[in-house]
């Protein structure tokens, strides 16, 4: 029998999960289990007048969401971030049969939104403004006040945490929020939609609208959205910044990444590899600011490799339910076949493959049709396409490199600008390194720990606006000045 989850409408509108009104075909779309390759559901994109009435609806919402005292705002934040430790099993099953990353890692990615929701819940009492004496006893105030609605619109490799960081942070100062998640992982938004409200949150402040670029622009160009929150693509972000420029939108980008990793030869090795592990293989290497070019100093190179790619050759890849899987499925055939793409380009541009290098078959029954990688290593120059483009994939690229500027100028030589990392036991290097590098996020010792406190967000073309942090309440705010005259008026005419 259907599991109900798969047969509820998944468009989420004033209080309830609703069918949307489309009936135009065209851009109805099939929702895959990657590590099966099989169609777990049908959905039907939300037509331009249900993007309409969400957005009113969340505008109806705001005039009583935004009147709800601070405090109580963040105890509904955190009643839901209870609610979800009470179904993070069942929840985690959902995002691992609906994207393809491992169980553990799902498990994970609960309780990410779980510190989110706690995060930006404990925040909500402390978004003050600030009080400027004066001269003559005259002063001012700031009022950090609300924007109105916003937009979210996020992609597929972290579906829950993706929601919890725009969301979180919109409703904790008080706004309310349209959110149209990715088209290939549209299941667990209205779950948590139906949570929200349970846990107190006034219907129409938190909807789930489902479709595909259509919808997101529908959204993005809507005249009653003042804010839009977007993750995704580079080419997909500079279209939504147009679409916003129009009525001058506020804007947060959170794109993509082709982010450097370097490790110096007085780096503890062994950490080392766990790093560059760390930086490439979770959530099937489709992670945004993953360390993708790997540079080794020239003297530690072939040691690091050798190690490096016996590591790499023994992570477990299949069933991502499985417990002692690694390694699960890339989102779908398109990504799988793009990463393939790449690689092949990489070997015809010369680039020398030392594990992986195409499909991985499972003998497993149920995946034969399964979207699967094997973890690709391999030897290139900073030229190649494969060590300029985003893969979104297990795919890294390893790199020799001589002195210390020649490291940095190669990391830096990129468009994008999101994330890297630095290995070494020298403390002096380690900061002076971590300053020169062009991006928003710098791990020394360490790669792609994202604890809540720390802004997360791209520089160069890597996007713009910050989440996770303080930082994010000035995204979802705007400021208003108060002057307070106290005396008599010095005016000249
Ligand atoms: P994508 O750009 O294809 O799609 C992202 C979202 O935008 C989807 O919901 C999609 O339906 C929607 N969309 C597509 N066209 C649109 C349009 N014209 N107007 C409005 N919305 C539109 O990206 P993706 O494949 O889902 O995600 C992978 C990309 O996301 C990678 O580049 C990755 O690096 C990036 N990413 C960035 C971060 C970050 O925090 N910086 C996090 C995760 C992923």
């Amino acid at each position: 029998m259907t599991d109900p989850v798969l047969t509820a409408p998944l468009n989420f509108i004033d209080g309830e999960r609703v069918p949307p009104t489309n009936t135009d075909d065209s851009q109805d779309f099939k929702v895959y289990e990657p590590a099966t390759g099989k169609v777990l559901c049908e959905c039907k994109s939300a037509s331009e007048e249900d993007v309409d009435r969400a957005v009113q609806s969340a505008k109806a919402a705001f005039e009583v969401w935004s009147e709800v005292p601070a405090l109580e705002r963040g105890r509904v934040l955190q009643k839901v971030a209870r609610k979800l430790e009470e179904r993070l099993e069942e929840l985690a099953v959902w995002e691992t049969r609906n994207n393809g990353k491992p169980i553990w890692e799902a498990r994970e990615d609960i309780k990410n939104i779980v510190e989110c929701l706690d995060y930006f819940g404990g925040l909500a009492p402390g978004i003050v403004g600030e009080h400027v004496p004066c001269a003559g006893g005259s002063f001012g105030y700031t009022r950090r006040e609300p924007l109105g609605v916003c937009g979210g619109i996020g992609a597929w490799n972290y579906p829950l945490p993706n929601i919890g960081w725009k969301a979180a942070p919109a409703l904790a100062c008080g706004n309310t929020m349209v959110y149209k998640p990715s088209p290939f992982t549209p299941i667990t938004a209205p779950i948590l939609a139906e949570i929200f409200i349970e846990c107190g949150l006034p219907k129409g402040a938190f909807n789930v609208v489902q479709g595909q670029g259509q919808t997101g622009e529908y959204l993005s160009k809507h005249p009653d959205v003042a804010k839009v929150s977007f993750t995704g693509s580079v080419p997909t972000g500079k279209k939504i910044m147009q679409s916003c420029s129009n009525r001058v939108a506020k804007l947060t980008l959170e794109l993509g990444g082709k982010s450097p990793l370097i490790i110096f030869n007085d780096a503890d090795m062994d950490n080392a590899i766990k790093g560059a592990m760390l930086a490439n293989f979770l959530t099937q290497g489709q992670v945004c600011c993953n360390g993708t070019r790997v540079y080794v100093q020239k003297d530690i190179h072939e040691k690091f490799l050798e190690s490096f790619v016996n590591k790499t050759k023994t992570l477990k890849i299949g069933d991502p339910l499985k417990e002692d899987t690694m390694m699960g499925a890339v989102i779908n055939e398109g990504q799988m076949s793009k990463i393939l793409g790449y690689i092949d380009g990489a070997k015809k541009e010369g680039a020398t493959v030392h594990c992986g290098g195409g499909k991985h078959s499972t003998s497993d029954p149920n995946c034969q049709e399964g979207f699967y990688v094997s973890p690709t290593v391999l030897s290139v120059d900073d030229k190649m396409t494969i060590a300029r483009e985003e893969v979104f994939g297990p795919v890294v690229c390893v790199m020799p490199f001589d002195t210390e500027e020649e490291a940095i100028q190669r990391a830096n030589d990129t468009d994008y600008g999101l994330a890297s990392g630095v290995f070494t036991s020298d403390i002096k290097r380690a900061h002076r390194v971590a300053s020169k590098l062009q991006a928003g996020f710098c791990w020394i010792n360490n790669y792609n720990m994202n604890p809540f406190g720390l802004p997360f967000g791209g520089y160069k073309q890597s996007g713009f606006g910050r989440e996770n942090a303080l930082d994010t309440i000035n995204h979802f705010t705007q400021v208003k000045s108060v002057y307070v005259e106290m005396g008599d008026i010095d005016c000249p005419y």
